[in-house]
């Protein structure tokens, strides 16, 4: 395992992803009863922007520090942006909030979070982190396993999976895990991050999807750049599989505004599948 989340804290990927997050929470808690979300592969919840890990790739500058210096934004970034201005005391942004942040924020008394990270390095400031937070349960384990083991059986559930794709079966694990957690709670939303590099294996991931999981799900492309080069990251797709038809509009926003703004020739698609 050699993936740091910090070299890519606040990039256009994080952005796509946290902010359809606060979105998909936002409306699962307009929803009756509580939730319980589980983030598979956690991260350390918190990251520093002026560490050299940031610093060397420029990722934030290209993401986060545009975002906030926007002024056409859409209102659907509005609570990753507000969040973000908290953490940095509304001054120049030095801190990113990771999903664990995020989702610890938005709870309400009555909801849970488990919170998994394998590293272990990364699970202790994870864990010092989520320390205050009530509802809040981290795991230093292999999020897919806890996923499939911990996923209640009845009431709302959301399961966050965002792998580093380091391994070549992280595709099958994702369908997998769906699949299983689906199968034990039928109302059960989740919310996949993974790359665009090539169109073909992202294809065959859909399909796989489709016929294992057998959930409609809403897919969101944020195409960065043509599709041209295979070995590059051209983009990043987010999957949610059970998501109500309701998140279809700020998936365009968000993806919309990422792909036109911060892309070089970009594009954005949402469909069902
Ligand atoms: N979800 C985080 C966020 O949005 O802030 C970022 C997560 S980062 C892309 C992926 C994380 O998964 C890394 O911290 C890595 O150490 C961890 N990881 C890798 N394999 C894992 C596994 N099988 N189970 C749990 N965590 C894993």
């Amino acid at each position: 395992m050699n993936y740091r989340h910090a070299f890519h804290a606040g990039n256009f990927a994080d952005l796509v992803k946290h902010a359809a997050l606060t979105q998909i929470l936002a409306q699962l808690m307009a929803q009756p009863g509580p939730l319980s979300v589980i983030d598979t592969h956690a991260g350390r919840g918190l990251y520093d922007l002026a560490g050299p890990e940031a610093r060397k790739s420029g990722e934030a500058q290209a993401g986060i520090v545009r975002l906030m210096a926007a002024t056409d934004a859409p209102a659907e970034f509005g609570t990753l942006t507000a969040a973000v201005m908290t953490l940095n005391s509304g001054g120049a942004v030095r801190r990113y909030p990771g999903s664990p942040w995020l989702i610890a924020q938005a709870l309400r008394a009555g909801d849970s979070y488990l919170a998994c990270e394998l590293r272990p390095e990364e699970h202790a400031a994870l864990r010092d982190l989520m320390k205050p937070k009530r509802g809040v349960r981290t795991l230093c384990a292999d999020g897919y396993d806890a996923a499939v083991a911990q996923a209640p059986a009845v009431g709302q559930v959301l399961v966050l999976i965002d792998p580093p794709f380091e391994q070549a079966d992280d595709y099958r694990r994702i369908v997998e895990t769906l699949a299983s957690v689906r199968r034990r709670n039928r109302d059960a939303v989740a919310l996949v991050w993974l790359p665009l590099k090539d169109l073909e294996t992202f294809d065959a991931f859909l399909r796989d999807l489709e016929d294992e999981v057998r959930a409609p799900a809403l897919v969101a492309e944020t195409r960065m750049r043509p599709l041209s080069d295979p070995l590059k990251m051209n983009g990043c797709a987010l999957v949610l599989p059970g998501a109500p038809d309701e998140m279809v509009a700020p998936l365009r926003a968000i993806c919309g505004w990422t792909a036109r703004t911060l892309g070089e020739g970009g594009e954005a698609r949402v469909y069902t599948v």
